[in-house]
């Protein structure tokens, strides 16, 4: 059985392009679908190209290299699972590649947390909108894995910015 942080991953037999996503992941590779018709890169995993709907697409590998476009950081447990790991970071990453494509603006964006060396969820403080960060995986079970990142080395590609932390309260 496939599970994260204690709790089932089901992905059904009749949602095979979910399923090869995370196979993907399982061999180490952040990939993502390529248009057989428009090659255009699309994410989130989906049946239809949203530029030109073919059905047709091939998996395509990427770096793993990407920007902190935007996060959260979840302060309370959705989900039972979840108890023991919040606060935890939710971040909107901007991979390296098809930015400004089809058009400027446009961009590969993926959600995934920020995690540590470990697994576990980075320490909030640390994170910011501009941070460079690398994919790593963390293994679900049954040839699955699950793309997340992690604070790279390189510098930041612009002044970073963090959600603000609530201070001493007002004299
Ligand atoms: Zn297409």
């Amino acid at each position: 059985m496939a599970e994260y942080l204690g709790a089932q991953v089901i992905v059904p037999p009749n949602d095979p392009a979910h399923r090869e996503y995370l196979e993907e992941a399982a061999h180490g590779r952040l990939s993502v679908q390529r248009c057989g018709n428009c090659r255009h890169l699309r994410y989130p995993v989906r049946t239809a190209c949203p530029e030109c709907r073919s059905f047709e697409y091939e998996w395509q590998p990427l770096t793993g290299k990407g920007t902190v476009y935007s996060y959260y950081v979840v302060p309370h447990p959705i989900n039972p699972a979840f108890r023991e790991v919040v606060p935890y970071v939710v971040a909107l990453i901007e991979l390296d590649e098809a930015r400004d494509t089809p058009q400027p603006g446009r961009a590969l964006r993926v959600v995934a947390n920020i995690v540590r060396e470990d697994g576990q969820s980075e320490n909030a403080d640390r994170v910011a909108i501009g941070q460079r960060v690398d994919v790593t995986f963390v293994h679900l079970g049954d040839g699955w894995a699950l793309p997340q990142f992690r604070l790279s080395d390189e510098s930041p590609e612009h002044e970073t910015w963090q959600i603000p932390t609530r201070g001493p309260a007002p004299a």
